[in-house]
């Protein structure tokens, strides 16, 4: 699968940090992950707790698919408003997922920590603006699902927004729980501080066939090598589906550009709001400012590459409508594939047709909170520890 095309930003900033050698022996492995992206990197990190042999293996170099093409807002807030999710896996579960979410926010700032904070991530405001008048009345409906569940938020009509934060919207929900990150660093610092523990990493190895077997899992590589493994995470982003028996997600061609440098960006919080396809922001620490969105749903590179053109002036257009006293020059663009799934919920753990393998599939706009959700319950669940809230996310839900 073509993943993106273009600058990503974080990609041609950070380069490649540290590289690994390809597998040259047959071996065999406790756990098995299948991709080294930043949901692979998350499942070795929990799975370290214990003393297990855990092996990653990726047929691109480590962080090159979808985590260094990501713009890396780090929310709370599911692209499925709380009002619609409760309709579609009841209030309980709705509610979780919102607040697990949350929460993981947390839990990556503690694990940039132990990497001495590399990654540029920080905790921001999260600020999600009614496009339009007759989203305001959803908007509040919304304000008192999420503030009765606890979390940190506050609702603004137009007058008050305009006044705090001087952006022109009939309304806005203001959070507390937000960040933001480059995902590809610490992809690229979690798996090097994992190779130190004694992970082994294996680069341009790719996966060709699976089989399923009494006692684990057989994988042969395209460098016609074994790995026989007890576990196996498939860790694949939106490639995983191709070893699925039914679409499980849709696929979108999602926009991105940077600007260059500005001396002081109007705003410091994350940016989104309620119209579909939605377009979002946020700024960099070189006081870049990100704007992402005009999202397409279909799966055609050759497509999706011939717009980035055209999208990323309108993206453009689109921030200078918000900011009109701000110069935003194009300094990087991008296209990427992104999938989304029916309820906005990712798809973890088990399926039926792979015994002793686990998914990780953190389809929609909170890709990456969500892949820290499946790292810890796919840990919990090999570590054999009880694995609450598991039916939210499972294939069968
Ligand atoms: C433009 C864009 C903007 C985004 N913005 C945000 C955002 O603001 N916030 C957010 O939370 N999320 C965002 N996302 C989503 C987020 O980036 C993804 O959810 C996340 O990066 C997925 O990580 P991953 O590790 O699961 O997949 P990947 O990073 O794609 O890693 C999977 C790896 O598996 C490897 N692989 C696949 N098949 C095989 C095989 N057979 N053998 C060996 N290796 C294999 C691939 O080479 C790849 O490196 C965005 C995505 C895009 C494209």
């Amino acid at each position: 699968m073509n993943l993106h095309s273009g600058d990503p930003f974080w990609y041609v900033k950070n380069g490649l940090l540290y590289s690994y050698p390809s597998l040259c022996a047959d071996l065999k492995t406790d756990v098995l992950i299948l991709g080294a992206g930043i949901s692979g990197a998350l499942a070795a990190y929990y799975l370290l707790e214990k003393n297990l042999d855990i092996t990653i293996i990726d047929k691109r170099d480590v962080a090159s698919g979808s985590t260094c093409a990501s713009t890396c807002l780090l929310q709370y807030e599911i692209d499925t408003q709380v009002s619609e999710l409760i309709q579609k896996i009841g209030k309980k579960n709705a509610i979780q997922s919102y607040l697990m979410c949350r929460d993981s926010i947390y839990e990556i700032q503690e694990i940039d920590k132990w990497l001495s904070l590399k990654s540029g991530f920080e905790i921001k405001k999260s600020i999600y603006l009614a496009s339009l008048k007759k989203d305001v009345k959803k908007l509040e409906e919304e304000f008192i699902l999420r503030k009765g569940a606890g979390i940190n938020l506050r609702f603004l009509e137009k007058d008050q927004l305009n006044r705090e934060y001087n952006i022109e919207a009939p309304a806005a929900l203001i959070s507390e729980d937000g960040a933001q990150m480059d995902a590809y660093r610490f992809t690229q610092e979690l798996l090097n501080r994992e190779a130190i523990k004694g992970v082994k990493i294996y680069d341009k190895t790719e996966a060709i066939k699976i089989t399923y077997e009494k006692k684990g899992v057989k994988i042969i590589t395209d460098n016609g090598y074994t790995i026989q493994a007890k576990y196996l995470v498939y860790a694949n982003g939106y490639e995983a589906q191709d070893y699925l028996n039914q679409p499980y997600s849709r696929l979108h061609s999602t926009y991105v550009v940077v600007s260059e440098p500005i001396d002081k960006p109007p705003f410091d919080f994350v940016l989104w709001e309620s119209a579909r396809p939605y377009l979002y922001m946020r700024t960099t620490s070189e006081n870049r400012i990100i704007v992402g969105g005009k999202d397409e749903v279909f799966y055609s590179p050759g497509k999706r590459n011939k717009l980035l053109t055209i999208k990323t002036k309108q993206l453009v257009k689109a921030f200078s409508k918000k900011f009109p006293d701000i110069p935003f020059i194009p300094d990087y663009s991008w296209t990427g594939t992104f999938a989304e799934s029916k309820d906005g919920l990712p798809y973890i753990g088990k399926h039926k047709d792979h015994p002793f393998s686990f998914f990780s599939l953190g389809y929609g706009g909170n890709g990456i909170t969500f892949s820290l959700i499946a790292a810890k319950l796919i840990s919990d669940s090999i570590l054999k520890k009880k694995v609450p809230y598991q039916n939210i996310f499972s294939f069968y839900r």
